[in-house]
């Protein structure tokens, strides 16, 4: 998976991407992800690369040509890449969508910095906006940096373990069951009984069951996708009932 961030601040990115898991994804080859300086493509004589808003308002808006301009040299044509403007107007990030973007061969993702972005540029080379969540950023790197790490460790090989992805909040559609390590017991506090007994099938029971009462308490909307046994519905009917009383 190759990844092309615009942006008028790279550095913000150097140590994002050579720590942790994503500087290893990009160190094994997994992952490219090159940072693209906008100002150098600006034809002003400063290099500026935002101006006044027409209309009047506080703040600048990014100029259109030096950011069509780097989307031209980056993909030309729009060839082979999903070009994304991160943007609080965009559609809302999930892990369905990271799972969707994440088959695709190359992303270039445009940072936007101050009131935001001339029109033009999106309506010239952007494929789609998407946000990180409803709130407001100064600039778009944060929310790029989001979605570089979101979709990086959907790439086969990027995480340890092939099948850490498969069972973890979102993914089955349900929040994470609680976890433990080292010590047994930690300021008084045990760990649950089953997880010590190395009873496979308790275990995989338990963390469902786990996983279902967080998620009816956490968030009882997730719980419209996800497809529950008899047995569970059983359950959860009984946890309501149980609640009713109370
Ligand atoms: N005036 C704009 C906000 C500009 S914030 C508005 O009201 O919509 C400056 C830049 O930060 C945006 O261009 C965008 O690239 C980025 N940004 C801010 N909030 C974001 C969010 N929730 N998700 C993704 N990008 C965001």
């Amino acid at each position: 998976m190759h990844i092309t961030i615009l942006t008028i601040f790279p550095e913000m990115f150097t140590s994002f991407l050579s720590e942790s898991m994503i500087g290893r994804a990009i160190a094994q080859g997994l992952l490219t992800v090159d940072c693209v300086d906008l100002r150098p493509f600006s034809d002003r004589k400063h290099k500026n690369t935002d101006d006044d808003p027409f209309g009047g308002g506080a703040g600048m808006v990014m100029l259109a040509q030096p950011i069509v301009s780097a989307m031209e040299s980056v993909a030309p044509g729009g060839e082979g890449a999903r070009r994304i403007f991160l943007s609080p107007r965009g559609e809302t990030l999930t892990q369905r969508k990271a799972e969707s973007l994440a088959k695709e061969a190359h992303l270039v993702l445009l940072c936007g910095h101050y009131e935001g972005v001339d029109q033009r540029a999106i309506d010239l080379c952007i494929d789609e906006e998407l946000s990180i969540g409803d709130y407001v950023l100064t600039g778009g790197e944060p929310a790029a940096m989001v979605l570089v790490d979101c979709i990086a460790r959907l790439v086969p090989g990027v995480l340890g373990c092939a099948d850490s992805a498969v069972d973890e909040s979102f993914s089955s559609g349900l929040l994470e069951y609680p976890q433990y390590t080292r010590p047994r017991v930690f300021q008084g506090l045990s760990v649950p009984e089953v997880l010590l007994n190395g009873n496979h099938a308790e275990i995989v029971k338990w963390r469902r069951r786990e996983a279902l009462r967080i998620t009816r308490e956490r968030r009882p909307d997730l719980l419209a996708g996800v497809e529950l046994t008899e047995a569970e519905r059983g359950m959860m009917a009984e946890w309501d009932a149980e609640n009713d009383e109370r």
